[in-house]
């Protein structure tokens, strides 16, 4: 660890769990066993506050993740997991849970150290996220069921009826954003139904996924149910989006990615989830409540930095109130605190990677070439760690790269609208599809348009309200497939008919 990433950690007082999880040397987590890469690779993980090395991680390779699959399919094939009754597959998960809740600071440490985000909202939201998501399906586990049938019409006579079976092994490619809690929308459900897995972490954000699977072997979860595999997209995601052994995979990144995954996965009718990219629209109506609506837009782009699959960046407001909402907008952003991410107040956290930054920009400069007027933001934060400031473009238009393109940080670009066809017909242009928001406080009129809306999830009055029992997933290029909800639980589950000849 470097002495910059060391004053960091002293600076805000780290846990010494946290501090004696990063003194470790990692291993990837196969069959039960702690080993490094076939060929003792190994990359650089680097904290995003100061742009120091903070520690490394094995980096995978093909032959990992045969290992890893060997051990999730035989544990599947020829191992207790499927096999358990669903009581008892339901008593690990909640010791799981209450493991996660033991240890809850630690992990909200770790992944703020590792992704940059806010310590605070790491706690509040990813770990919480991920204990509930775990208990949630622990209680799915006893309740699979198929039916029982009679044929329509088939002359004769017959006992039919259906058997609800786990698909078999399940990969899980995770994006860095939310690393834990996306990994635990894979996981909970697979593991409910009595499928194994193999997860391969983004490569920028694996230590909590490393030290969750620590958990797993404490709470006794049998070896091969889950299997850890770090390493590069390229290299160790592309050999498990076309590897035989796998049954189903599921994938949460950005939608060329997810193609690429989907393409190589159906070759051999793999089944599959895609939680792709997004670029939601935010529709503020003129009877809405400026003050509380601003605050909640602001929240809905501005969490996490931007860097939120759903985040709502694209705003369109009621021309009458348009001028009002933007000061109204600009007079809350400016009380949310950037710093890092382990200071209790903050809010903007430094984004994930230089890249990232670089990446995020470029978007504000194509914003500025292409003629949006800017509000706030806009410039390159001079010191050290990768933050961008919230920024916000006015009279937008459609056509433009920073309107059409998901930019993944904290800019949110916006335009008027007269009425509710106009606004409705912005909101649908976009390649995109993962969620919408509507602001007003006419019932008759969000009822109206929340069905013409092309989205996966409508938010009104709020942002990102995510809870276990609700699914999430999106329309058009943002995906297919649907995580979280019992509707998960079918994409895990493959049903066999079942016809018994009587007469
Ligand atoms: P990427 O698509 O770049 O990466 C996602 C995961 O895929 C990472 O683990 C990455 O590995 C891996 N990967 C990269 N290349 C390949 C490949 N050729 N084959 C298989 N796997 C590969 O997305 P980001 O990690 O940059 O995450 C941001 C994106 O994810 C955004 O577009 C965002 O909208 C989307 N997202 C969607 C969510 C949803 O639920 N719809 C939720 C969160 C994010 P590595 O990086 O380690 O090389």
């Amino acid at each position: 660890m470097d002495t910059t990433v060391k004053a960091y950690l002293d600076n805000y007082q780290v846990s010494q769990a946290t501090r004696d999880f990063l003194a470790k040397t990692q291993r990837m987590f196969i069959g039960g066993n702690w080993v490094g890469a076939s060929d003792g690779a190994v990359s650089e993980v680097i904290e995003a506050s100061t742009g120091g090395v903070l520690t490394q991680i094995p980096e995978g390779t093909a032959l990992d993740l045969d290992r890893a699959v060997a051990a999730a399919r035989h544990q599947f094939d020829q191992g207790e997991w499927s096999q358990l009754k669903p009581l008892e597959r339901e008593r690990l998960l909640h010791k799981l849970a209450d493991l996660l809740e033991a240890h809850a600071q630690e992990l909200a440490e770790i992944e703020s150290i590792d992704m940059g985000k806010s310590v605070v909202q790491a706690l509040e939201v990813d770990i919480q996220g991920t204990i509930d998501t775990f208990r949630y399906f622990a209680g799915w586990a006893s309740k699979i069921y198929g039916r029982s049938v009679e044929p329509a019409s088939l002359p004769g006579s017959y006992v039919t009826y259906t058997r609800k079976e786990p698909v078999g092994v399940v990969a899980s490619i995770i994006p860095w954003n939310f690393p834990l809690q996306t990994m635990a929308w894979k996981l909970g459900a697979a593991l409910a139904v009595g499928c194994t897995v193999v997860v391969k972490p983004a490569e920028l954000t694996s230590l909590s996924t490393l030290r969750f699977a620590e958990l797993v072997q404490q709470a006794g979860i049998p070896d091969g149910v889950v299997n850890i595999v770090t390493g590069r997209g390229s290299v160790v995601g592309a050999a498990m989006s076309s590897h035989p052994g796998i049954d189903k995979i599921t994938f949460t990144g950005s939608t060329p990615v997810g193609r690429t995954v989907g393409e190589a996965a159906l070759a051999d009718m793999k089944r599959m989830t895609l939680e792709l990219g997004g670029k939601s629209a935010v529709l503020v109506f003129e009877d809405a409540d400026i003050k509380a609506a601003a605050e909640a837009v602001a929240q809905g782009i501005f969490f996490n930095s931007g860097q939120v699959c759903d985040a709502g960046s694209r705003l369109y407001v009621h021309a009458s109130i348009y001028e009002p909402f933007l000061e109204a907008l600009t007079e809350y952003v400016s009380g949310l605190k950037m710093a890092p991410g382990l200071d209790p107040d903050c809010f903007i956290s430094p984004l994930v990677s230089a890249k990232q930054q670089d990446s995020v920009l470029s978007y504000i400069e194509a914003g500025k070439q292409e003629g949006a007027r800017l509000v706030f933001g806009g410039e390159a934060h001079g010191g050290s760690g990768y933050f961008v400031p919230p920024t916000l473009f006015a009279d937008c238009r459609n056509d433009m790269k920073i309107v059409r393109e998901e930019i993944f940080g904290p800019v949110l670009v916006s335009q008027s609208f007269s009425d509710e066809d106009e606004v409705v017909a912005l909101a649908n242009d976009s390649i995109y599809g993962l969620a919408a928001a509507i602001y007003s406080n006419d019932l008759t009129r969000v009822h109206r348009v929340i069905p013409q809306l092309k989205a996966g999830s409508v938010y009104v009055n709020g942002h990102s309200t995510i809870d276990p029992a609700m699914p999430f997933g999106g329309y058009k290029q943002s995906g297919f497939g649907r995580d979280l909800g019992p509707e998960q639980l079918e994409s895990l589950l493959e049903t066999k008919s079942v016809w018994i000849t009587l007469s």
